[in-house]
């Protein structure tokens, strides 16, 4: 259940001819309609207005959903469900590397059962809090069948990493509705180059989205920069050999680049350490980004620079990352945290991030992530009040809250 508001609920209408009213309807973020209407056939938005129904329309069932208001479902572009578990179970205090030697630890003593379980304790948790569209990345493959059963729409990455090539699993389909099932390279500094473009190619092939971590932590760009260093030993230790991964390279995201791996379908999640060169390339290429402040803060210590993202025209996307760096799967919560930690972001350009720029970055975007006509009527009833569109687009990102 979504804290801030008890009642909030994602609304599915089925394929019959339905009118929703709503206190407020957000079409988008600049284009509110007070006391709207929604007008729906065959499960697609015909029209939004503010007219009152006519009588030509009674064939349409009628919904009231009351003062509140509907929107389009939220995005949580960037999660790990198979990490559920250990949530509160890791020392984030320490560092980064802690935080990875001991989630890999109590990952392979974890019975898989109680991962399933945290799992689907998750997917309960997104859908109560308003996330309809998720990007989901599992290295394991254990979460595919939970998305697939569960009432998420958005896209299921399969994640690589290492240098293998790994044996050849159909996991991708063709891009073709709200729920797609894709690839994933975890980030440059675990996985070698030339796997990494093995998957990109495939994923370009059926037009999805690539998703990578890049720019994240501190012994990323040390390893990335020099070739060396306390990742390079902790690489050596599992067993991969980085020896032919074309290192050292500028940053991470060079590295990218130079590998052909940066264009609008590749999905870039973090994006913590670039500098004005790596923005630059990122805003050239159309290369979508996912943030996740509060992971960030937990393990990391800082934040990502969404002012100069949003300056040079990268639009990113909003994701928690896992329970086991971030208290809660929720992106209410997320727009909370960038309200109080950010000074000038505005609720409009907040809830485009949490809304249409993430389904984008999932490349869903065409059908889903606002409520303009043509598109899927998938909508999110939030039962808050507001007597002016500021005030209500301040109450949903949290400007009112503590
Ligand atoms: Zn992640």
């Amino acid at each position: 259940m979504n804290k801030r508001f008890p009642g909030t609920n994602i609304v599915r209408p089925d394929k019959s001819s339905q009118i929703h009213r709503a206190g407020w309807v957000i079409l988008n973020p600049w284009q509110i309609i007070e006391n709207g209407y929604v007008k729906i056939e065959n499960s697609i938005i015909k029209e939004v207005s503010r007219k009152k129904i006519s009588s030509q329309y009674s064939k349409y069932d009628f919904v009231d959903h009351g003062s509140g208001v509907l929107m389009s479902p939220l995005v949580n572009a960037h999660t790990h469900l198979e990490l559920s578990c250990f949530k509160d179970r890791l020392d984030m205090e320490n560092g980064f590397e802690t935080w990875v030697r001991e989630l890999i630890n109590l990952r392979e003593k974890t019975d898989t059962k109680v991962i399933k379980e945290n799992a689907r304790q998750s997917v309960n948790e997104l859908y109560n809090s308003g996330v309809l569209y998720v990007g989901e990345v599992s290295t394991t493959g254990i979460t595919r069948r939970i998305f697939e059963q569960s009432p998420l729409s958005g896209v299921w990455f399969q994640e690589f990493l290492g240098s293998e090539v790994a044996n050849e699993e159909s996991v991708l389909n063709g891009a073709q509705g709200e729920l797609n099932f894709s690839v994933a390279g975890h980030a440059p500094h675990t996985t070698a180059p030339s796997l990494l473009k093995l998957k990109k190619k495939q994923t370009n092939l059926k037009n999805l989205p690539f998703s990578i971590h890049v720019s994240e932590s501190d012994a990323e760009m040390e390893f990335i920069k020099t070739g060396k260093g306390k990742w390079a030993d902790f690489l050596k230790t599992r067993g991969i050999d980085s020896s032919s991964w074309n290192l050292p390279q500028q940053s991470p995201v060079i590295h990218l680049l130079n590998h052909d791996l940066l264009d609008p379908l590749t999905l870039m999640v973090h994006v913590l350490n670039p500098d004005n060169k790596d923005f630059e390339i990122i805003a050239e290429s159309g290369a979508k980004v996912c943030i996740c402040p509060r992971s960030n803060m937990n393990l990391h210590g800082k934040l990502p620079n969404l002012e100069k993202m949003l300056d040079i025209g990268i639009k990113p996307a909003l994701g928690t990352d896992s329970l086991a760096s971030c208290d809660s799967l929720s992106i209410f919560d997320e727009m909370h945290y960038i309200v109080q930690n950010y000074n000038n972001i505005k609720p409009s350009i907040l809830i485009a991030i949490a809304t249409q720029y993430g389904a984008d970055a999932l490349g869903i975007g065409d059908h889903t992530g606002s409520l303009e006509p043509g598109k899927i009527a998938d909508m999110l009833y939030i039962p808050v009040q507001a007597k002016t569109e500021t005030e209500l687009l301040e109450k949903i990102t949290g400007y009112e809250y503590d």
